[in-house]
């Protein structure tokens, strides 16, 4: 099968059974967004989402976090991982945007990287989730998942080749539902370990599947019936 089906066959299915996916991270705007996915990092949503609601309300603003010293913020982070760091990203991320974007998070994701603890990925997630942008965020879900699909090449060893060679198929208007379809994907049906080839609805176009299948019969968890 050519790439340019497996495209197709991927964003048919997706768009019929999945139109509307949503970030799993909860957030009420740009600004609690952008705390939640810096505190994401190497973290499960999740348990981001046990702190978040005691962040929000201690730092309802830029400005209140702007205000605050790491010290001051770590107690709300301390259950999630590298606490310390985010801490410090956490409050030199408040005083940025205060001092350098009016206290509004910026759109664009040149902009969004100057912020502390705010990489290309976390700049595609805001730029896509809250401003609708064609950026394509590439964590490892997003990253497993498109070569075991045969989305992108087996030599693309970067985030950001793998974002280059999605980008380069997926139409613009349907990247900022694509990211959120590859990442739910890998997170419950494409895990890491044992990808749950059995119950996956995109055998009919996945390399992966097509290559290892005969021999993943061996193992009983993917034998059907
Ligand atoms: S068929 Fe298996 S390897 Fe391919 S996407 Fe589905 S779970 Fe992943």
């Amino acid at each position: 099968m050519r790439k340019k089906e497996r495209y197709q066959h991927l964003i048919e299915y997706f768009t019929h059974n999945f139109p509307e996916p949503e970030t799993e991270l909860a957030y009420g705007n740009a600004y609690e967004l952008i705390l939640a996915v810096v505190l994401s990092a190497q973290c499960t949503d999740k348990r981001v989402n046990l702190v978040t609601p005691a962040l929000y309300e201690q730092f309802p603003t830029p400005q209140h976090l702007a205000a605050a010293t790491p010290e001051e913020i770590y107690p709300f982070i301390k259950s999630i991982s590298y606490p310390n760091n985010k801490a410090k990203h956490l409050a030199g991320l408040g005083k940025m945007l205060v001092e350098q974007f009016n206290a509004e998070v910026p759109s664009s994701v040149e902009e969004l990287q100057k912020l502390p603890g705010v990489g290309r990925k976390t700049a595609n997630v805001i730029a896509s989730v809250v401003y609708n942008q064609p950026a394509m965020a590439v964590d490892t879900h997003v990253f497993r998942v498109s070569k075991r699909l045969g989305l992108v090449t087996q030599n693309a060893h970067t985030p950001l080749e793998v974002e280059k060679q999605l980008m380069a198929y997926i139409p613009k208007e349907v990247v900022p539902k694509a990211h959120h379809w590859l990442i739910l994907h890998g997170r419950y049906i494409c895990v890491a370990r044992k990808p749950k080839c059995a119950v996956c609805p995109l055998t009919h176009f996945c390399k992966f599947y097509q290559t290892h299948w005969p021999n993943m019969l061996d193992d009983p968890e993917n034998r059907l019936g």
